[in-house]
């Protein structure tokens, strides 16, 4: 039988997380909506402090170790969940607490235990996206040349998530072009390396209490051992796919928390819809059917019907990840729904309140504005459809493109 509740475990996550959106994250979301490159707000510092002491040891990478048919509710589950709450108070906020960067969930996903160790808790940004490379991330051309008991990195990155803020960047680098996404690798650079330069912090549409920074990466050396995953480059088609694979697995797991970060958004838009609408005399009443319901009350019901299914995958491609099953088809899917879904139904809130959706008064306006990345990093909404495409198809990079 199939219980869609979800475990009492996590409604206490669900309860914290929201409690923690209620009374920290929205009286202050308005005030950092309107401050752009600032600090990282001192209301976010005990927050941190709070969810590193909660913080599990680790979220298993999808896909890995045995697979004995067992079911557990585990870090990636409680993550989603989690991940929603908080990003019903404020997404911006959320993606500004120390420790929870992207680069923290590629050092989970793929690195040693010494890793982990050193840089764990540190605040850890990730950074792929180049000028001449975005969706196409096996096109990065900044590089990693060995040298004695270093590597030197070469390169500019662009559009940084807490690139400005954070502890550590992990730098995705190639060891030679000419090898194309085997020689891709991942290297942990301290952000105080004098290698490591801000080049500026962008303004911009939505989460602007994010910071999202371009860098470079002029003769930047580093241990040998900041390496993620093994420097090897494989020798075979097979091997040289499996490697790469290695390097996006980290996406299986961090792609169903960008979805949850668009059923946040979505999920407070529609929230203060109703409470807007409820003030006008709107009820809603399930009972009826729908041609029997004012088309007002139509779009409403599509609207929570529709996060409702995201939600639903969103938490099938974690739960994959918690159970070691190889989640990439669900993890895409679940991203370019939640992604599509939030910012239609972010839209539409705007627009059925009219004025009110629009004024700065209520949240609506920054909602929308917010929920617009969401669709767009960690891969588009195109390429989570093209990922699923090929999964279904059998079809490589190569063959669909
Ligand atoms: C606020 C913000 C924060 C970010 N944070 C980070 C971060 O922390 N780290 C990081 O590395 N990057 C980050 N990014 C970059 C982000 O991941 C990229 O913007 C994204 O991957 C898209 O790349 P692009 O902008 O170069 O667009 P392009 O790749 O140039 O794509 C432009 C358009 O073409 C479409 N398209 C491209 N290829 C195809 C195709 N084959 N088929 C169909 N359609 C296609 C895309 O879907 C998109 O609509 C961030 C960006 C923003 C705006």
């Amino acid at each position: 039988m199939i219980n869609l509740e979800i475990p009492k475990k996590l409604q206490q996550v669900q309860q914290m997380a929201h409690q923690l959106s209620a009374t920290v994250f929205r009286p202050i979301s308005r005030k950092y909506d309107r401050i752009e490159h600032c600090d990282t707000p001192e209301e976010l510092k005990p927050v941190a402090q709070m969810m590193a002491s909660m913080r599990p040891s680790r979220a298993k990478a999808a896909g890995k170790g045995a697979n004995d048919g067992s079911s557990s509710n585990g870090a990636n589950l409680t993550g989603i969940v989690g991940m929603e709450e908080m990003c019903w108070g404020d997404v911006g906020l959320m993606l500004s607490i120390p420790g929870t960067g992207l680069g923290n969930a590629a050092i989970q996903a793929v690195g040693t235990a010494e890793q982990k160790e050193a840089f764990g808790s540190l605040y850890c940004a990730m950074a792929i996206t180049e000028p001449g490379a975005g969706s196409d991330s096996a096109a990065v051309s900044t590089t990693a040349v060995e040298d004695g008991d270093e590597w030197v990195l070469n390169g500019t990155k662009i559009y940084c998530t807490a690139g400005q803020r954070c502890d550590a960047v992990v730098v995705w680098a190639t060891l030679d072009k000419s090898l194309g996404k085997a020689a891709i690798k991942s290297f942990i650079v301290p952000r105080d390396n004098p290698g490591l330069k801000l080049l500026r912090v962008e303004d911009k549409m939505g989460l602007r209490i994010s910071d999202t920074a371009a860098l470079s990466l002029e003769d930047c050396r580093i241990p040998k051992a900041n390496i993620l995953g093994s420097a090897e480059i494989a020798n075979t088609e097979a091997a040289r796919k499996k490697a790469f694979g290695g390097v996006m697995q980290t996406f299986d797991n961090t792609r169903p928390q960008v979805a949850a970060m668009a059923l946040g958004v979505a999920r407070a838009a529609l929230e203060i819809t109703r409470e807007i609408l409820e003030q006008e005399g709107f009820k809603g009443d399930y009972a009826r059917t729908l041609y029997n319901s004012s088309a007002l009350e139509a779009e409403v019901y599509r609207m929570e019907a529709d996060l409702d299914a995201a939600r639903l995958m969103t938490y099938k491609a974690a739960w994959m990840a918690d159970n070691r099953q190889p989640n990439s088809t669900d993890a895409s899917m679940c991203k370019a729904k939640a992604g599509r879904v939030g910012n239609q139904i972010t839209l539409k809130c705007v627009e059925i309140c009219g004025e009110l959706g629009y004024s700065e008064n209520y949240l609506l306006e920054k909602l929308a504005r917010d929920s617009k990345i969401i669709d767009i990093f960690e891969g588009t909404q195109q390429i989570q459809q093209l990922i699923v495409a090929r999964n279904l198809l059998g079809l490589s990079s190569r063959e669909l493109k």
